[in-house]
């Protein structure tokens, strides 16, 4: 892999990825005349869950769904400027324009909300980046050569060890999501990656029930819910010798798929050549199963579950969550009263019945 690192003329960082032996140039210069955006996000703690909040109100203005030839993510042509200078790529990544986190947030800021004394406050310090997975506006992650998508997993493990070596920064997200229904403003094939100050509540929570599980009993709890699914095979859409995908015995989405790696490793970075093919394999899999389940691709969130930068790391078992909210065509799971107040999800599919479907959909 060749990484080219450039600045955009706001001063951002932008950077390709070509594959070995395929370098492009990559001396083309952003000629807009962008200003400086300032970001003013903190972060308020919510005492009562123990949560982090981010709050990052200049976010209102930015852009949402423009017309395909107004595609910010697209490469520049010599009539329009586009985020991306350089007039084709393979994978780029840059600091996204409206960040939620950013590295520059003034860090003086008072130690709690005014008028709250419980509510501490610190900078919305992090970092958040855009990964385009082609430059070709049509495509889908699903419809990616192995090739193109075996860069995309070397471009986030690369992006995972530098974040992670950023002082301040506790965890790496990498996450996609795919299909307007679910939220998406831009529809060019893309993915984020967010670097946050702390540890995710989900990831801390995990990290809780595996530590009290070794206590009790030793042994791992991932690794040991992993091979009782491999056991069982009941709930498994697809496996490799390295990976296996199977819908969670209590899933809570109505098309939830976990893939997790058969080697105990944190990270991304952590995993080995024939594991980063092994995963494209069985990804590229899962996500076409996941486009022709119904008769319009399924929306979906992708969400790499990796270890925290410094916590926990030796009980942390890397895997990816795909989930979608359609449970039928047409219709979409909202998180209605049960789950959005009080967080219990009420799932009207059965995990057996969504991996047979996902089993039996035809995979050209
Ligand atoms: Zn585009």
């Amino acid at each position: 892999m060749i990484e080219s690192r450039r600045r955009l003329a706001d001063n951002r960082e932008i950077i390709y990825f070509d594959a070995n032996g395929t370098p492009g140039t990559r001396e083309a210069t952003d000629t807009r005349d962008l200003p400086v955006t300032t970001t003013h996000s903190e972060c308020r703690y919510d005492a009562l869950l123990g949560e982090w909040v981010v709050i990052a109100s200049h976010r209102q203005s930015r852009t949402f769904l423009p017309p395909a030839d107004q595609c910010p993510l697209c490469p520049s042509t010599p009539e329009r400027s586009t985020e991306v200078p350089e007039p084709e790529y393979q994978v780029v990544v840059f600091e996204n324009r409206f960040p939620s986190l950013a590295t520059s947030v003034d860090p003086d800021l008072p130690a709690h909300v005014s008028g709250a004394p419980l509510a501490a406050l610190r900078p919305g310090f992090g970092r958040c980046e855009v990964v385009c997975f082609t430059s070709d506006h049509t495509l889908s992650f699903a419809e990616l050569s192995h090739e193109r998508a075996r860069l995309v997993v070397d471009t986030w493990a690369q992006r995972t060890t530098e974040l992670s070596a950023t002082d301040g920064v506790e965890q790496v997200f990498c996450f996609e999501n795919h299909g307007e229904e679910i939220g998406v403003t831009l529809s060019h094939p893309h993915g984020q990656i967010y670097a946050y100050p702390f540890v995710a509540p989900r990831v801390r929570k995990i990290l809780d029930q595996v530590r009290a599980h070794r206590e009790a009993q030793g042994g791992n709890l991932f690794g040991e819910v992993l091979s009782s699914e491999r056991e069982a095979g009941i709930r498994v859409v697809t496996s490799n010798q390295h990976w296996t995908a199977f819908v969670p015995a209590a899933a809570r989405w109505p098309y939830e798929v976990q893939l997790f790696c058969h080697r105990q490793v944190p990270d991304i970075p952590a995993l080995t050549d024939d594991e980063r093919d092994a995963f494209v394999d069985v990804y590229l899999d899962v996500l076409r199963r996941f486009a022709r389940r119904f008769d319009t691709p399924m929306p979906y969130i992708a969400s790499w579950n990796q270890a925290p930068t410094r916590v926990g790391r030796d009980d942390w078992w890397l895997h990816l969550q795909l989930f979608s909210f359609r449970r039928a065509p047409g219709k979409l799971k909202y998180l209605a009263g049960s789950e959005s107040g009080m967080n219990i999800f009420i799932n009207d599919t059965t995990p057996e019945g969504v991996a047979e479907a996902l089993r039996s959909v035809v995979v050209a």
